[in-house]
């Protein structure tokens, strides 16, 4: 009984001690990081089976004075472990309604969205928020649209269906992001009410060289063509991908082969021309 003696008591590498202290620093820096306006949005250009821009995706960036540039892949998930994404998603919010003002003015078609954490969907007010920001720039809720995870959906299913219905009803969208990554079945597609798939760039990645995965992609596509819903492919890097995925029946893509996230000034350079 006594074979496991000191062992049991949890042993911290010193790269496990780094990254916890990365992480609380992370955590701790959040709140001023926004303060002092260390936050930035890129946006992600979506194009249509013609190559047109129909739509960007906002992609938070954090450049921090000790902590250099965070990416979002790490500082989104500190934050939302540490309470801290409420506070990210307010910052989000408003700036991406500040911003689309500038886009609509030269394309009233371009359709935003933003990306949503679990927590968020159990904070109705929030939604209020996006409809008086929605109202003080002028803009048309559809041209906004909310990117779910399925993980974050599946969080919280009740609370995240109310929280759908409400954005619905004010005229937004809603994405499913990540298709296809987590454990979730596909009997729920039938008891949520979204507008999008996005299918997630693991597919995307091995179209070409794996049949299978071309076989799944298609099948996806085909599913949600007969469901009604968008499919949006995200991770398109070369043009055997995107031409492959068109002859699925894509209506968007999404990837470096058409666009990296650029800042709000290149966006409305190359929208100008
Ligand atoms: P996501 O929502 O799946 O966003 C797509 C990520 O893939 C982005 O990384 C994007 O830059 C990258 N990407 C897009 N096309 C390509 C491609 O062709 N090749 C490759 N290799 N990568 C591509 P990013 O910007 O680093 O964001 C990572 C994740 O962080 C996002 O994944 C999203 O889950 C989260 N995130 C980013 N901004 C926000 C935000 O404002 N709020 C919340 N809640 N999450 C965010
Ligand atoms: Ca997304
Ligand atoms: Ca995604
Ligand atoms: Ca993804």
């Amino acid at each position: 009984a006594k074979a496991s003696g000191r062992n049991t008591h949890l042993i911290f590498s010193p790269a496990m001690i780094e990254t916890s202290r990365r992480k609380l620093n992370i955590a701790n820096n959040i709140n001023d990081g926004i303060k002092e306006n260390e936050f930035s949005l890129r946006y992600q250009p979506k194009v249509n089976s013609l190559s047109e821009v129909v739509g960007y995706e906002a992609l938070a960036r954090w450049d921090n004075k000790k902590l250099g540039n965070v990416s979002p892949a790490e500082f989104i998930p500190v934050a939302e472990q540490s309470g801290k994404i409420s506070a990210i998603t307010y910052w989000l919010v408003h700036q991406v309604i500040q911003d689309m003002q500038q886009i609509l003015d030269i394309n009233r078609k371009i359709k935003v969205s933003l990306n949503l954490s679990a927590h968020d969907l159990k904070d109705t007010s929030l939604v209020t928020l996006v409809g008086k920001l929605l109202e003080k720039h002028n803009i048309n809720p559809m041209n906004l649209q909310f990117e779910i995870t399925e993980s974050a959906y599946l969080e919280n299913f009740e609370l995240a269906n109310q929280f759908i219905s409400r954005i619905k009803e004010m005229g937004c969208s809603i994405a499913l992001d990540d298709f296809g990554t987590g454990y979730s079945s596909l009997s729920y597609l039938t008891k949520i009410d979204i507008d999008t798939l996005k299918v997630d760039k693991q597919f995307i990645d091995n179209i070409c060289v794996s049949e299978r995965n071309a076989i799944i992609t298609n099948i996806i596509v085909d599913m949600a063509n007969a469901l009604n819903l968008e499919v949006c492919v995200e991770g398109v890097e070369t043009l055997e991908q995107s031409d492959l995925l068109a002859g699925f029946g894509c209506h968007t893509l999404q990837g470096y082969y058409f666009g990296k996230p650029e800042p709000l000034n290149s966006v409305l350079t190359a929208l100008q021309k």
